[in-house]
């Protein structure tokens, strides 16, 4: 076997689209860094609504094809060489919205056998043995159930990964603290005008949208805003991304802001911040530092 690079990070997600608005910014910035970035896709968003006029002939295998390219795009400006389709190309349909007759189709994911699902993930993990995954929360982030499905099947592939050999060291859930997606919302409301947007949308549209006391970890993607942004308008079926590359609206057309700062809750592992050392760790002043600013912290090199 050949020597495995240092630090390694896989991200689940649910279709093309929710690794740049989610990630983008930390999976720039550690494929920038050298560490392996692994992103595991569980659909082709076949049932997605598409935004441009000219596109919206684009529906079911076809949008799927589409969306596949553009998610290439999106990884290439990333830097992210490793992706992977859950169980092979078409293996798993989009499921829709929630409550919508699609959820019923027996090919969907939100339909799909959860053990089945997570052994294919496993030996995806078992593979890359990273030091770091990252998942929805148990909602999915806001309750589409494709990605409620993506949760789960992350967390069981964690555990028969460890059944099988390989214990993940750090488990994340993508998260936003509450008061910074408060405050970006009080801010885009008075820059609407400017905005090519005509309505905002709301706190509670933000995926994963928690109190601040339950987020162990930021990661500052500053320096990846563009090629957040890049990877954003990629998906361009998908999301329309403002010219001051600060707000973007999915088919809603409800302008949100674009975090280039991203946010997670540690939920399996210990965090890598020294105890009771305030300010030591780094990490946003409000918090007082305590935030760990790197998900391998803690992470021993070789491991
Ligand atoms: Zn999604």
């Amino acid at each position: 076997m050949t020597e495995l690079p240092a630090r390694r990070l896989l991200l689940v997600h649910a279709h093309p689209d929710d690794e740049s608005i989610n990630n983008g910014a930390t999976m720039a910035r550690y494929a920038a860094e050298g560490a392996h970035v692994t992103l595991v896709t569980c659909t082709l968003g076949e049932r997605g609504e598409v935004i441009p006029p000219e596109l919206r002939h684009l529906t079911g295998a076809a949008l799927g094809e589409h969306r596949l390219r553009e998610l290439a795009d999106a990884l290439a400006g990333l830097g992210v060489t490793d992706f992977r389709l859950l169980g092979g190309a078409g293996r798993y349909a989009d499921s829709g919205m929630m409550g919508i007759p699609d959820n019923d189709d027996p090919g969907c994911f939100w339909q799909a056998d959860v053990d089945e699902a997570a052994a294919s993930l496993a030996e995806v993990v078992l593979e890359v043995r990273p030091q770091v995954v990252v998942a929805y929360d148990d909602n999915g982030g806001y309750g589409h159930p494709d990605h409620i499905q993506a949760h789960r099947v992350a967390l069981r592939a964690v555990e028969r990964a460890a059944d099988a050999g390989w214990t993940v060291p750090k488990v994340y859930l993508n998260r936003v603290p509450r008061s910074v997606a408060e405050a970006a919302f009080d801010r885009l409301r008075q820059e609407l005008p400017g905005l090519p947007f005509a309505r905002s949308a709301a706190v509670s549209d933000v995926p994963g949208v928690v109190d601040d006391e339950l987020i162990t970890t930021e990661i500052d993607g500053a320096a990846y805003a563009a090629a957040k942004a890049a990877a954003m308008r990629a998906h361009a079926t998908q999301i329309e991304v403002a010219p001051d590359e600060r707000h973007f609206a999915l088919s809603n057309e409800l302008a949100q802001p674009l975090f280039t700062t991203e946010y997670y809750q540690l939920v399996r592992g210990e965090t890598g911040r020294p105890p009771g050392r305030d300010g030591e760790a780094g990490g946003s002043p409000e918090t007082g530092g305590n935030r760990e600013t790197d998900l391998f912290a803690g992470i021993e090199e070789g491991v």
